[in-house]
């Protein structure tokens, strides 16, 4: 399958690691919109939210656990942070295999 972050997955792409465990990764993002911007994928080639599955269920869980992991490491928990995750055209997803930014690190705005 010619995905992106399935390559990085398999270590075919390289990547700035964070967070790594049997079912996700998390790493930085290449292309940072504030001093704190992680992916958090799960390893498993999922589309996006809209093709998760019922069998999804514990995985996708399990992946909001670990986001609070990350966010532990990259020293935000505290002040704050935002999950993102976009879906299709409207939503400006460019990747399609699932994955949450997190982004923080300064004081974030909420405007479109
Ligand atoms: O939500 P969306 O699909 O637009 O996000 C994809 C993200 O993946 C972008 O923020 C882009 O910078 C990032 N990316 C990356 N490493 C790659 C390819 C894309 O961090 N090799």
């Amino acid at each position: 399958m010619d995905c992106i972050f399935c390559k990085i997955v398999n270590g075919d792409i390289p990547s700035k690691k964070v967070y790594e465990d049997e079912h996700v990764l998390a790493f930085h993002d290449i292309n940072p919109v504030a001093p704190v911007h992680v992916l958090m994928i799960p390893k498993k080639h999922i589309q996006s939210v809209m093709a998760i599955e019922p069998e999804d269920k514990e995985l996708i869980g399990y992946l909001h656990l670990a986001l609070q992991k990350v966010a532990e490491i990259m020293e935000v928990k505290d002040e704050g942070f935002r999950v993102v995750t976009n879906i299709g055209q409207h939503g400006q997803q460019t990747v399609f295999h699932l994955h949450y930014h997190l982004i923080g690190g300064r004081q974030l705005e909420w405007k479109f």
